[in-house]
């Protein structure tokens, strides 16, 4: 079949197979924007012209991290020079300073340090909700799940119970990467493996509890692998339904122990980061929501991605040392005057969220 009319069935409703999507996710020359204009499309359908963001504060609680991911800047192993651990009332100082900016959800980032414990998490939830009452506390991976569980010889399920008795939210669906066993040996072997980050997911949303999925892309990984990884997305979302949406996140190379060693590239091209977004549009046929990342692809880079299927800018987020310290700049905050900028020079509408969709507020003013 040619591409045109690959396309055109996908828009008219046709599920792209995993080896269609591949063969799209290789594309190069100008049929990659034949590819972004036919996501565009099935982005308009099905959630017209509406870009959202929500107003969060992301809250780093430590830098020291058992894993060490090849692809990562920010996580440091214990002793290592300006590692740090927040306590309760540092956390509840930011969480205070977060409510007062008029957040709706928390999003503590956080290496999963060696000596955490299924308490030590239920406390930071229930600390932020002390803090900062009403807002979304959306927290803790699949792999710190399974890692405290483990540690407490208790069934995931168990933790997953008492984040949600001390006030969690929703679930972080990062620690994702690529949701190959053999790319993850390469890029974070200490992490949970596929299968575990599968299960937890379910159990997850089996109990009414909503995740993101995440995919980080970039780092060495095939465009196979890539449409595997969305493959197994796309199951559990026609299981669960529990996904609220994709956030892409490309490799920020720079200060990553990988492409110190030369063992990954710099990054995905531009090329790479178009065509992610508007075949995970495609292939993603039970997502409504596909985000843009704009702290690692950088603002102008937004524009194009939100005319190739993308929906969602994330959030207003305040400070975000983990694609800071992996070389992003401008990483830390979009404050959501220049989101809606982007947003209108495209004829867009920016409208605010909530951690789950709900529709909050229209934006300020376009300042330009
Ligand atoms: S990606 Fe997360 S788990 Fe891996 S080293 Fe960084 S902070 Fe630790």
């Amino acid at each position: 079949m040619d591409l045109r009319t690959l396309l055109s069935d996908t828009v008219a409703g046709h599920r792209l197979t995993p080896g269609e999507a591949r063969r799209l996710m290789e594309v190069t020359g100008r049929e990659a924007l034949a590819i972004a204009a036919a996501a565009d499309e099935v982005r308009e359908e099905r959630v017209g012209d509406r870009v959202t963001y929500v107003r969060n504060q992301n809250l780093h609680v430590t830098n020291i991290c058992k894993n060490l991911c090849g692809f990562c800047g920010f996580g440091r192993p214990p002793g290592a020079p300006g590692t740090y651990l927040h306590g309760k009332e540092e956390i509840q100082r930011r969480a205070r300073l977060g409510a007062e900016r008029g957040v709706t959800e928390i999003c503590p980032l956080s290496g999963v340090h060696p000596g955490f414990s299924v308490e030590s998490y239920t406390d930071l939830v229930s600390w932020i909700r002390e803090a900062a009452p009403g807002v979304d506390v959306h927290f803790c991976s699949p792999e710190e799940v399974s890692f405290v569980a483990e540690k407490a010889g208790v069934s995931t399920r168990e933790v997953l119970e008492r984040l949600r008795a001390a006030g969690l939210g929703t679930l972080q669906g990062t620690a994702a990467e690529i949701l190959v066993d053999e790319v993850r040996q390469v890029i974070c072997p200490r992490k949970c493996d596929t299968a575990t980050w599968l299960r937890v997911i379910r159990e997850a949303h089996g109990m009414g509890i909503r995740s993101t999925a995440t995919i980080m892309y970039g780092a060495g990984e095939s465009a196979a692998d890539r449409v595997t990884h969305l493959d197994l997305l796309r199951g559990v979302q026609d299981e669960t339904g529990g996904f609220t949406e994709l956030v892409p996140l490309t490799y920020v190379h720079r200060n990553t122990p990988l492409y110190r060693a030369g063992k990954a590239p710099a990054g995905a091209t531009g090329r790479e980061d178009l065509l992610l977004i508007a075949v995970a549009r495609l292939f993603l046929d039970n997502f409504d929501h596909v985000q843009v990342s704009w702290g690692k692809v950088g603002p102008k880079m937004v524009s194009l991605l939100l005319l190739a299927g993308a929906d969602d800018l994330g959030g207003t987020m305040f400070e975000d040392e983990v694609s800071v310290d992996a070389g992003a700049e401008d990483a830390a905050f979009m404050d959501p005057a220049a989101m809606a900028r982007i947003v209108s020079d495209l004829g867009r509408r920016l409208v605010r969220r909530t951690t789950s969709y709900s529709l909050l507020d229209d934006p300020p003013a376009d300042p330009a």
